[in-house]
């Protein structure tokens, strides 16, 4: 039987998530501590959930139970599942979820008491945000996943729709609410939704780290917002949950949005007023050939360098070659040569990939340099080996005109020797040629990372 717990009970038990969910984001910021701050989340978010349910004024039971089977069957069969390499389609996904959850909730608020003013407005921002969140995200991981154009797909005098398209949705929406006619909720929810797929299309394949982040920002001020609505309601013990656990979501996606979209050199003005992937792709001729090299005389080039320094992207994370990296890397510091990694915070899929996958394999964290701290070494480093990145040392990035304009690399090109290990002529994310390859300065070890960076190790092992 379900004993009705006291009011203060049931807010220390709150106080207590809530910490434990600041506690498990600080954990987060470092990958040898994120697993603990998942748990602490988790645990944080599972405790708040339960004392919802322990207050005894839920009704339809036997619904929730199946939602919860449904959602935390498929959430936990999926985690189990997923490959590194598709984990960033599934954070689009889930943002997606709980941007949808939200507009969801506000629905049901605007259905049932949308004569109150003051929850129904906030209902409506929620639904806003939420619908908007939700069908980006779709569209964010149809474009991650492969199964539609990751470049720029740009519709004729798409601002000025695109700005129509919202206005008359909030205005729908906000009739909706004066005149108490929740029919118009219908044309409101199908206006936001459309708006959401119109607002991503147009963004290019590598703008997608500040969209994720931004939609991530997105659903957790949806969900806050949502909270404030439901305080007054007979759940509004729940609300107080939302609210805490969206504002945190919605402060920690702002925060990273701003990061990444630094780290692409955006301004987050761009960012909200969807500038992206305006520019579109132009053809540059590339000059110069592709010059191959054998893993043999890699190592013979790595040998006698003053320093090496790596520079991994998606490439190795497809490979799942980090601890042939950190073999390489050991080899070659025991033969006196210095190694350092060069990190860029958009590559791989999701912001801080390279950073997990090389501390996964045991690699120090002060090898590891960020693009800022690099830079200005490349130009005195004898070999550096690009191992799976394109787009992130692509110098179209310094070219007029290009889709990465501005985006700030690494200036692996300024080496004196660059090894690029790839497969093939692939392109990167971005969709784009990269004159880097046709370099003087330039050769390519190709083959999955793996096998390459192993054969690589194994002539180090001869010499
Ligand atoms: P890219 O996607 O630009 O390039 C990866 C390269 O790896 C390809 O050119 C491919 O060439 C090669 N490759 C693929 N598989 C293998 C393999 N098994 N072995 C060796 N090489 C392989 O990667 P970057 O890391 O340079 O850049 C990341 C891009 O993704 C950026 O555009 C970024 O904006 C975007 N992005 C980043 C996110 C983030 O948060 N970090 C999120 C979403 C997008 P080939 O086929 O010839 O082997």
């Amino acid at each position: 039987m379900i004993v009705p717990y006291s009011g203060d009970i049931v807010n220390a038990v709150y106080v207590v998530a809530v910490l434990a969910f600041i506690l498990g984001l600080k954990a987060m910021s470092s990958p040898e501590t994120a697993r603990r701050g998942i748990v602490y989340a988790g645990a944080a978010m599972l405790v708040a959930v339960v004392v919802i349910f322990l207050q005894g004024t839920i009704n339809n039971l036997a619904w929730i139970a199946i939602g919860i089977m449904i959602g935390g069957g498929g959430g936990w069969y999926w985690a189990r599942v997923v490959k590194m390499t598709a984990m960033p389609q599934m954070v689009a996904v889930y943002n997606g979820m709980g941007g949808g959850s939200a507009a969801a909730i506000a629905a049901v608020v605007l259905l049932s008491s949308i004569g109150d003013h003051v929850g129904a407005s906030l209902s409506l921002a929620g639904a806003i945000i939420g619908s908007i969140s939700i069908a980006g995200s779709v569209i964010a991981f149809l474009k991650l996943q492969g199964w539609m154009p990751s470049k720029a797909i740009v519709l004729p005098a798409r601002q000025v729709t695109n700005l129509a398209v919202l206005a008359v949705g909030i205005a729908i929406g906000v009739y909706a609410v004066v005149t108490v006619n929740t029919a118009f909720l219908w044309p409101f929810y199908l206006l936001l939704v459309l708006y959401g797929i119109l607002l991503t299309i147009p963004i290019g394949g590598a703008d997608m780290p500040v969209v994720i982040s931004l939609f991530n920002a997105l659903t957790g001020m949806a969900v806050a917002l949502d909270g404030f609505a439901l305080v007054n309601g007979p759940l509004g013990d729940a609300g107080y949950a939302m609210v805490i656990a969206g504002t945190l979501v919605g402060a920690a996606g702002s925060l990273l949005t701003v990061l990444m979209a630094r780290a692409m050199n955006r301004s987050i003005g761009n960012v909200f007023f969807s500038a992206f992937g305006a520019t579109e792709e132009t053809g540059t001729e590339m000059k110069g050939s592709l010059k191959p090299i054998d893993a043999t005389d890699v190592a013979v080039l790595m040998e006698y360098a003053n320093q090496v320094i790596i520079a991994p992207g998606y490439g190795m994370a497809v490979a799942q070659a980090q601890q042939k990296v950190k073999e390489l890397s050991d080899l070659l510091e025991a033969k006196g040569v210095p190694v350092k990694f060069a990190i860029h915070p958009v590559a791989g899929r999701m912001p801080g990939h390279m950073n997990v996958l090389l501390a996964e394999a045991g690699i120090s964290y002060d090898k590891l340099f960020d693009r800022d701290e690099i830079n200005q070494e490349f130009a005195h480093t004898d070999v550096v080996l690009v191992i799976g990145a394109n787009d992130v040392v692509n110098p179209a990035a310094h070219r007029k005109g290009s889709p990465l304009e501005g985006m700030p690399i690494l200036d692996v090109e300024q080496a004196k020797n660059v090894i690029v290990n790839k497969r093939g002529q692939g392109k990167g994310f971005a969709g784009i040629e990269n004159d880097l390859f046709y370099r003087d300065n330039c050769r390519m070890l190709y083959g999955d990372a793996q096998a390459a960076i192993g054969k690589v190790v194994a002539a180090l092992k001869k010499s």
